[in-house]
């Protein structure tokens, strides 16, 4: 496919491969942008923003609303191509749409409700008969930088609230799934959007990603991806507003009286969805000794029986990861844990990029694959006391992003809710679950600010205030 700058689509000579990650054949390929092209690209969106602050909320509600429509008329095909880019099985992949779609009808709906407030002055000491009021604004040039695991939803909840907003975005997806991100420019425009009012940029992070952090027309970077990468661009934005949606690993707490045939079940869709390449994945299963052993029993023949292989093939639950390289990875993390004492219940096998679902048991807690984001089908359990000893392990890490307990004793949901330092906090399910509405975000190195258009509106408008004397 081409990539969309400067309101129009552009080939370039050098290019980049994308790969289905199941067997490495290659699906398409896009043009390598370079530093014109983000030149290009911002040059275009600079006078995008002009045009997007002069058009009505209720223009750009009937534009995102059609853009919805067109989505959901296409779901098959767009999940089609999550699934061949992505390595994402054609179930998830469905999902993925049909939440995409909800982004988007959710941002339009924020198109009409950009109001202020009137500013009760005459509380201040002096302040007579004044009246103050609040203006929100568009920020001017937002640019979004994507991750490769839901590269449709994640660049609807960027896009989306960015031009329901009144900005011009310039995209940067993920160089591993840059095509359906393309797909969804196209139908932005096919919707009347503007032709300056997006841009799609397709290239190498490192080089394109941090030009366009960097550049003093960008008022607003919305990141979401690995924590590394987002301290960088921190660093390189400067003085600009960020949003920043990074990583986690996430804890997932079981006391003596939780339901363990539903713990099971969430622990499956918590910690294996997407091939355990989800932000929010279970990766750290918290068990009090009483039921620790009976959990693992009652676990084990559900992680066994998930199906792994050719995400296009219907019968498979899982599909591969997204790299090869990342497959090996999980594999040396869990090889380690084994090597320094935990208990091996299953998986651990690795063919290229796919890895079979794995169960760590008595893993340490300062075990790598407890410790860092492993981003993979890999769950490690370790033994706790009490929900007090949970409380200090689940927040014994550097991120936040989101922690499940299971409990019946509501003073223990109440003191894990109050006490574990995460964005979002699930009392009875896994740590993997999300409506689109909702406001999410991560504490500490998990990131700042919020997603969710209501919220990502408020993320990329900024608050003017008016005093008439
Ligand atoms: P990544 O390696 O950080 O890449 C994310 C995006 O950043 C890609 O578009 C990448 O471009 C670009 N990029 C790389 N280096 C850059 C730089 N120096 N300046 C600007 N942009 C740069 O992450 P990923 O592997 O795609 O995604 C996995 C990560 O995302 C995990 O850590 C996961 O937890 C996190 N995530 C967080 C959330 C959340 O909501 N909190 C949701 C999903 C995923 P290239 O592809 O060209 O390198």
């Amino acid at each position: 496919m081409k990539m969309y700058v400067e309101g129009r689509w552009r080939e370039r000579a050098q290019s980049i491969e994308v790969c289905n990650p199941y067997d490495g054949s290659i699906i398409d390929t896009v043009p390598r942008a370079g530093l014109t092209d983000v030149n290009a690209a911002l040059r275009g969106a600079v006078r995008g923003a002009a045009a997007m602050a002069k058009t009505a909320g209720y223009d750009r509600y009937v534009m995102l609303r059609t853009a919805a429509q067109k989505m959901d008329q296409q779901q098959e095909d767009l999940a089609r191509t999550i699934s061949l880019e992505a390595g994402k099985t054609l179930a998830e992949a469905r999902v993925e749409v049909s939440r995409a779609v909800q982004t988007i009808e959710l941002s339009s709906e924020e198109a009409k409700r950009l109001g202020g407030e009137v500013l009760p002055l005459d509380g201040a000491p002096g302040a007579g008969s004044r009246l103050g009021l609040t203006l929100r604004v568009p920020c001017g040039v937002v640019v979004a930088i994507t991750p490769f695991n839901f590269p449709l939803n994640l660049v609807c909840h960027k896009v989306g609230p960015a031009l329901a907003a009144g900005n011009s975005v310039v995209l940067k997806p993920a160089s591993d799934t840059p095509l359906i991100a393309l797909r969804f420019v196209e139908i932005l425009l096919e919707s009347g959007i503007p032709p300056l009012a997006v841009a799609c940029v397709t290239g190498s992070g490192g080089e394109i990603g941090k030009a366009l952090c960097g550049d003093p027309r960008v008022r607003k970077v919305s990141f979401t991806g690995s924590r590394d990468v987002g301290g960088e661009i921190c660093r390189t934005a400067g003085l600009k507003k960020v949003t920043m949606e990074l990583g986690s690993n996430s804890p997932l707490v079981i006391m003596e009286d939780a339901d363990l045939e539903k713990v099971a079940h969430a622990t499956v869709a918590s910690g294996y969805a997407n091939a355990g390449q989800v932000c929010i994945s279970a990766q750290r299963i918290l068990v009090t000794n009483a039921v620790y052993e009976d959990y693992l029993q009652v676990l084990q023949p559900r992680v066994e029986e998930i199906t792994v292989g050719d995400p296009l093939d219907e019968s498979n639950r899982m599909g591969p990861m997204i790299r090869q390289r990342d497959a090996e990875r999980v594999e040396q993390w869990v090889g380690e844990a084994v090597g320094s004492g935990a208990r091996l219940l299953c998986g651990h096998q690795r063919n290229g990029a796919v890895y079979h679902p794995t169960i760590l048991a008595d893993v340490d807690p300062s075990a790598r694959v407890s410790r860092d984001e492993l981003f993979g089908p890999a769950v490690a359990v370790s033994r706790v006391s009490d929900i007090h000893e949970a409380v200090r392990l689940a927040n014994d890490t550097n991120y936040g992003l989101s922690a499940a307990v299971f409990t019946q004793n509501i003073d223990h949901a109440l003191l894990f809710a109050r006490e574990v330092r995460s964005g979002n906090i699930h009392v009875n399910w896994g740590t993997v679950w999300r409506a689109d509405l909702m406001p999410y975000g991560g504490l500490k190195e998990s990131g700042m600010g919020k997603e969710g258009p209501k919220y990502a509106v408020e993320e990329m408008t900024e608050l003017k205030t008016i005093i008439f004397h």
